[in-house]
């Protein structure tokens, strides 16, 4: 039987699980699949990993199936987890004897005892994560759901099996998960389990940072991001995690004038951007793009609010954040920073006539990143007014346009200097010196601004020119 039925859903079992079934029948032990797996398929979003757990050693349940398998199955064993893993074609596998964790109250490791199913379904994070299907041969398919998973499920709900107090400070990165699983599933965080979020928050300190960045990822990365930050915002824990983007909460006003408020406009271009892109780093830098904005806001009588420079500080601030944040320090950094300083130019060509030097530096600033650059700024595009909205975009087409002619005619998208430095050396016969940069910068200048062409002859031209003024006599003349 491979069926079984769920909230009058027949749910198909995957044969993987019917081999495991079979192995562990054969050895006598007691099998579940369990937690996230089981969630995940009563929610019709089967995935490939699969955790089991027996009453008994995981580690001799995982050899078992080692063995049946075959050599296409590769085994990892953690012996001081008492766990095991099993790569099979698509499938990853995972082993556990149930376990009994008790937590005392100077440490956030718990003591592991073995234990039974009800005691391993008691350590887990939330109702929906503790739901256990049977692989025994007398209850083969049955569902195991001590808490009410199933409802909660049906409820779109995330609530902790026990006191939540408890729950999270016993181990607060089930703060984070709880936000996480709401904003990936769009479900609500029941009132009581919300309230112990907002009391416990303060514990999320003594989790390390990679993994509090690890769930922040998941909840960027989920459809509706800025769902899971209204949570974050709402319970404090925000604050605590990411002072800067909480701090672009709030509206300053002066003598009645205000500006749009920096947090939600911010979550606006983030889900915008989602439209898009899954691209992490993507949506990252919609996350940054404004984050220096409440350090550079000022007021003026005539202008009213301005937060001029807040890109390159933004930018600037990139690599401080990535540092804290455990993200990586290396190409991702450099490119949010890059997109968080230029995210203004696109939008300034829209009101401009624009000439083709000033998009020709912006190409050749931006590089291979202009269209991530063209898509950020479209997300960024937010009013209320929706006549508004649709009158930006129609322009901000009309720059895309322009960029494509200018990029296609002239090429200076990955400006390759069309005389190298070694040539001007050649040319003067002179050593690596000052001299040699300034040309080389002259020539550039010259392209971008549209003096000369993107070729080689006037290059070439314009390299004579140059080493005349700077003193220079070609070796050959
Ligand atoms: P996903 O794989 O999408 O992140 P998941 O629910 O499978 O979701 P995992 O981290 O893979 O999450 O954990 C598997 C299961 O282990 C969970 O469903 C839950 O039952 C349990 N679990 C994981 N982390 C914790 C925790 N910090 N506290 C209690 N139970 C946990
Ligand atoms: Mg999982």
């Amino acid at each position: 039987m491979a069926e079984i039925e769920v909230l009058d859903k027949k749910i198909e079992l995957n044969p993987i699980i019917l081999e495991v079934g079979q192995v562990a029948q054969a050895l006598k032990l007691e099998t579940y699949i369990v937690g996230g797996y089981v969630r995940d398929i009563v929610l019709d979003r089967p995935s490939k990993d699969i955790d089991f757990v027996c009453v008994g050693s995981g580690i001799k349940l995982a050899q078992a199936v080692k063995e049946h398998l075959g050599t296409e199955a590769k085994l990892a064993v953690y012996k001081n987890f008492g766990t095991a893993a099993i790569t099979y074609k698509e499938f990853e596998l995972e082993f556990v004897g149930a376990r009994k964790e008790s937590y005392r109250s100077d440490s956030r490791k718990p003591i592991v005892e073995n234990g039974t199913l009800e005691d391993d379904q008691n350590r887990r994070d939330f109702t929906i994560n503790a739901l256990a299907i049977s692989l025994n041969k007398d209850d083969f398919g049955a569902l195991i759901d001590p808490f009410g998973g199933v409802e909660h499920l049906a409820q779109k709900q995330i609530i902790t099996p026990l006191d939540p107090e408890v729950t999270f400070s016993d181990d607060p990165l089930r703060i984070m998960r709880a936000i996480r699983f709401a904003s990936q599933l769009n479900f609500d965080i029941e009132a009581k389990t919300f309230d112990a979020i907002i009391t416990q928050k303060e514990r999320i300190k003594i989790i390390s940072q990679e993994r509090i960045t690890d769930e922040l990822n998941k909840i960027i990365l989920s459809p509706v991001p800025s769902y899971g930050f209204k949570l974050l915002f709402t319970s404090g824990l925000l604050q605590i995690i990411f002072p800067e983007m909480a701090k672009l909460h709030g509206v300053k006003r002066i003598n009645g004038k205000g500006h749009k408020d920096n947090f939600y406009h911010t979550l606006q271009v983030l889900d915008n951007i989602c439209q898009d892109t899954d691209d992490l780093w993507l949506r990252w830098s919609a996350i940054l793009h404004d984050i220096a904005k409440p350090a550079t806001q000022r007021f003026h009588e005539q202008a009213g609010w301005t937060f001029h420079g807040h890109e390159d500080l933004g930018a600037k601030w990139t690599p401080k954040i990535f540092k804290r944040m455990k993200l990586p320090l290396n190409e991702k950094m450099k490119y949010v920073q890059k997109l968080v300083k230029l995210h203004l130019r696109p939008i300034a060509l829209v009101n401009e006539k624009v000439t083709d030097s000033a998009i020709r530096r912006l190409l050749y600033e931006a590089g291979d990143d202009i269209d991530d650059l063209m898509t950020l700024c479209r997300a960024d595009i937010t009013s209320k007014n929706m006549d508004k909205v649709r009158k930006y975009l129609a322009n901000f087409k009309k720059v895309e346009r322009k960029i494509k002619e200018v990029e296609e005619r002239d090429h200076v998208r990955n400006f390759q200097p069309p005389i190298s430095g070694e040539e001007i050396m050649v040319f003067f016969g002179i050593e690596p010196s000052r001299e040699v940069g300034e040309i080389k910068n002259v020539i550039k200048e010259a392209i971008l601004e549209g003096t000369i062409h993107n070729n080689r002859e006037e290059a070439h031209q314009l390299m004579v020119d140059t080493g005349k003024k700077l003193g220079l006599t070609p070796v050959n003349s």
